[in-house]
């Protein structure tokens, strides 16, 4: 006999199992399996659900590396025992920790799926259940008693993304988050339509491995016109600073001024590695497009191709970690490891 999926909910905080402080108006985190209990609809999931919640709920403003490594070693330790895990995580950095945990865990057999709403569950208007609800039927999809999705999703508002493909682009709506450059994996309507050509294919053979280190000595440097060289200058200098992720304009083209090339090339040759985005959401940094970019592609500045900020600052983060030698890194960054880049 077949027995039911079974699936890991892993409260991390998040509005969607927040409460109304009564003194201040402002929500907080509040202790989730009391609230599970008012959402007796999960009962009638066709799967086995257990709970394990963050000793202390965050809003996930307050995420940093180490509840990544939390998370990640809570999979770990249930990986054995459970066919699916769904993280209920607020919804502001929930592409970060998406990004971040799909490079923490490689060669992933089962889905791990974020979700979280815009309203609390206890709200009347709530968006929480739908997204809940459907993440769990997600994460319980079986093909010949193995899990179908093998990789890190985010489930929003009726669409399963692959997370590290996202971005949050709206702060009211309940459609909240977008896949520039990725089709959706999963719609749920009537029937769950699912584009399982899109999905991540994974050596089965290979076994979960699980990485906790991540290495924060990076930065985020959004290029604008007038950026001055004594800030950019304060910032390449920093000496603890490994990696830079630089947000420039369009196709990846940044000013050729010679103060700003001379700051690059300073900064690549005493081993910064500095990654390429493009400020625009969707397409590709294409260096050596224009002129504008051909001297970074020359100087060694690394392609982040059509990665979100979000996974490119985690992967940098990631990889920095994995202590990858300088030769090595920009063929390594340039590589699309868990389905993040084209
Ligand atoms: N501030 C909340 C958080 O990210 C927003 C949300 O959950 O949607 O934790």
């Amino acid at each position: 006999m077949n027995s039911k999926p079974k699936i890991l909910l892993i409260y991390t905080g998040g509005t969607i199992g927040m409460r109304k402080d009564f003194e201040t108006g402002a929500l907080k985190a509040f202790n989730f399996s009391k609230l599970l209990h008012s959402i007796p609809e999960l009962k009638l999931l066709d799967c086995e659900i257990d709970t394990f919640s963050f000793e202390n709920p965050i809003d996930s403003s307050n995420m940093n590396p180490e509840h990544w490594a939390e998370m990640v070693c809570t999979i770990e330790n249930n990986y054995e025992n459970f066919d699916g895990f769904v993280v209920l995580h607020g919804s502001d950095t929930m592409s970060y920790s998406a990004s971040a945990l799909s490079f923490m865990l490689e060669n992933l057999s089962k889905p791990v799926i974020f979700t979280g709403s815009q309203l609390p569950i206890g709200d009347l208007r709530t968006d929480a259940k739908e997204n809940l609800i459907t993440a769990i039927q997600i994460a319980s999809l079986q093909e010949k008693g193995k899990p179908l999705i093998k990789e890190v999703c985010l489930y929003f508002e009726y669409k399963l993304y692959r997370g590290n493909r996202t971005t949050k682009i709206n702060a009211e709506h309940f459609r909240a988050f977008v896949s520039p450059n990725y089709p959706f994996l999963v719609e749920s309507g009537v029937h769950l339509k699912i584009n399982s050509e899109l999905f991540l294919q994974t050596n089965e053979r290979n076994s979960l491995r699980v990485h906790k280190h991540l290495d924060n000595n990076v930065a985020i440097i959004k290029m604008f016109p007038g950026i001055s060289e004594t800030v950019l200058s304060a910032i390449f200098n920093i000496e603890s600073l490994k990696g830079i992720v630089l947000e420039t304009y369009g196709a990846g083209n940044a000013p050729t001024e010679e103060w700003f090339l001379t700051l690059l090339q300073k900064a690549i040759s005493k081993g910064l590695r500095i990654i390429n985005v493009t400020q625009c959401s969707i397409g590709s940094v294409s260096m050596g497009q224009y002129e504008t970019s051909t001297i970074m592609k020359k100087l060694g500045i690394i392609s982040g191709k059509d990665i979100t900020t979000e996974a490119a600052i985690t992967k940098l983060m990631y990889l920095l970690g994995q202590n990858i030698t300088q030769d090595d890194f920009k063929n390594v960054f340039e590589t699309s490891l868990r389905g993040e880049m084209q």
